[in-house]
C-alpha cells in the first residue's frame, strides 16, 4: 500500500534540514506551480472578519467560502465507501507535492486553506482516522514544526472531513484565538486537576468550550496524561469519543482536549432560511468559527455564537464531572 507513487512526488529538499525549513520550500512551491492552490491562498485575502469579545477570551467568525466542500462534506460510511479517498497518495492531483514528515506521515498544502499556511499531514497509508495509537506522533509531529506552528486533530466523527484515512493539520500558530487567551484563561478560569514535577492537568472553563490542557516537556509524560483523559471520556464506549485536539510545542508541549457531544448544530440541518452552515472542529474550538456561506456570515450574533458551542461540548455539569472523577483516580 505505501510509496506504490513515483519519486516525483517529494518535492526536493536537499540542503533543507528542519521541518519548519522544507514545510516552507513545499509552500513557495506549491503557490508558484498548483493553481488551485495558488487561487486557494489568493482568496484568503478577501476573508471576512469578525471580532466576538467575551470579556477575557476572544472567538473569530470568518467568512471563508473556499470552505464550502470541508464544511458540508458528507461523512456517513456509506458516502466515504463511494468516494475516491482524497488523502491517498495515488489519488492527489498531478500538481500536488509532498516531503516526508516523520516516520510514515508526509507534508500536504492544504489548498482550502483557513490558516496563511495550512498544511495536511496524512499517513501514506489508508488506516482509519484514531488517535489513541497516534499520539505520540502528534506529539512529535508538533515538536518537529516547533513554535512556528499548531498541529491539530479532529476525530472522525467531529471534523475530520477523511475519517477513513489517518490524518493531522497544521497552521501558522498565533491564527487561532486560543494562541493569545490560552495564557489568561489559564490562569483565571482553570482549575489544576493533576501537577507533578513533570505534567501539569488543567480544566479549563467558562470561555463557551470546556477543554483540558496538559503541558509537559516529557512526551511519555503527556502521553499518559492523555491516554488517561481518553479512558475516562471512553468509559462506556467502544468508538472513539469525540474530540478536538490543539498541540503546540515551544520547548515544552501543550495539549488541548476538547471534548465533543455532537459534530453538527441543529442550524446545519435546517432548510432554507433558518439554515446556517457550521460543521466546527478544532480550529472553531481554537475560537475561529469559519462560515463558508456568506448569507450565514451576516447572521451572527453572540447568542448565536454561545449556542453553537453549548450545542457540540460538554456541558458545565458533565465537565465538573469529568474533572472529579479524574481527581479521585489521580489521589489514588
Ligand atoms: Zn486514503
Amino acid at each position: 500500500m505505501q510509496t506504490e507513487f513515483s519519486e516525483k512526488f517529494y518535492l526536493d529538499t536537499e540542503g533543507l534540514s528542519t521541518l519548519p525549513e522544507k514545510a516552507e520550500r513545499l509552500f513557495e512551491h506549491q503557490i508558484s506551480n498548483w493553481k488551485l492552490a495558488a487561487g486557494g491562498y489568493q482568496s484568503l485575502l478577501s476573508v471576512e472578519i469578525k471580532k466576538f469579545e467575551f470579556g477575557n477570551f476572544t472567538i473569530e467568525a470568518h467568512f471563508n467560502p473556499g470552505r464550502i466542500i470541508s464544511s458540508s462534506a458528507k461523512v456517513d460510511a456509506k458516502s466515504i465507501n463511494e468516494r475516491p479517498c482524497f488523502l491517498c497518495s495515488k489519488n492527489l492531483p498531478a500538481e500536488q507535492k509532498a516531503v516526508m514528515a516523520f516516520d510514515n506521515y508526509i507534508l500536504l498544502v492544504n489548498p482550502f486553506p483557513i490558516f496563511d499556511k495550512h498544511f495536511t499531514i496524512p499517513t501514506l497509508g489508508h488506516v482509519p482516522q484514531l488517535i489513541k495509537p497516534e499520539i505520540t506522533n502528534l506529539l512529535t509531529l508538533s515538536s518537529l514544526l516547533g513554535k512556528g506552528y499548531s498541529v491539530f486533530y479532529n476525530g472522525p466523527k467531529c471534523g475530520a472531513s477523511a475519517p477513513d484515512h489517518m490524518h493531522f493539520q497544521a497552521g501558522n500558530s498565533g491564527f487561532m484565538m486560543i494562541d493569545s487567551d490560552f495564557a489568561e484563561l489559564s490562569k483565571s478560569n482553570s482549575k489544576i486537576i493533576f501537577e507533578d514535577a513533570e505534567v501539569k492537568t488543567l480544566f479549563v472553563t467558562g470561555c463557551l468550550r470546556n477543554f483540558i490542557a496538559i503541558e509537559s516537556d516529557n512526551i511519555l509524560k503527556i502521553a499518559s496524561e492523555f491516554e488517561l483523559v481518553y479512558n475516562f471520556l471512553n468509559e462506556n464506549g467502544t468508538e472513539e469519543p469525540m474530540m478536538n485536539l490543539i498541540c503546540s510545542f515551544d520547548g515544552s508541549w501543550r495539549l488541548l482536549i476538547f471534548p465533543r457531544i455532537k459534530h453538527r448544530p441543529t442550524y446545519f440541518f435546517e432548510e432554507g432560511e433558518k439554515k446556517i452552515l457550521i460543521s466546527p472542529a478544532a480550529v472553531d474550538m481554537g475560537g475561529v468559527l469559519i462560515f463558508p456561506r456568506e448569507e450565514d456570515f451576516e447572521k451572527i450574533t453572540t447568542e448565536l455564537i454561545v449556542d453553537v458551542f453549548k450545542q457540540v461540548t460538554f456541558s458545565d455539569d458533565d465537565f465538573h464531572h469529568l474533572a472529579e472523577k479524574m481527581m479521585a483516580s489521580e489521589k489514588g
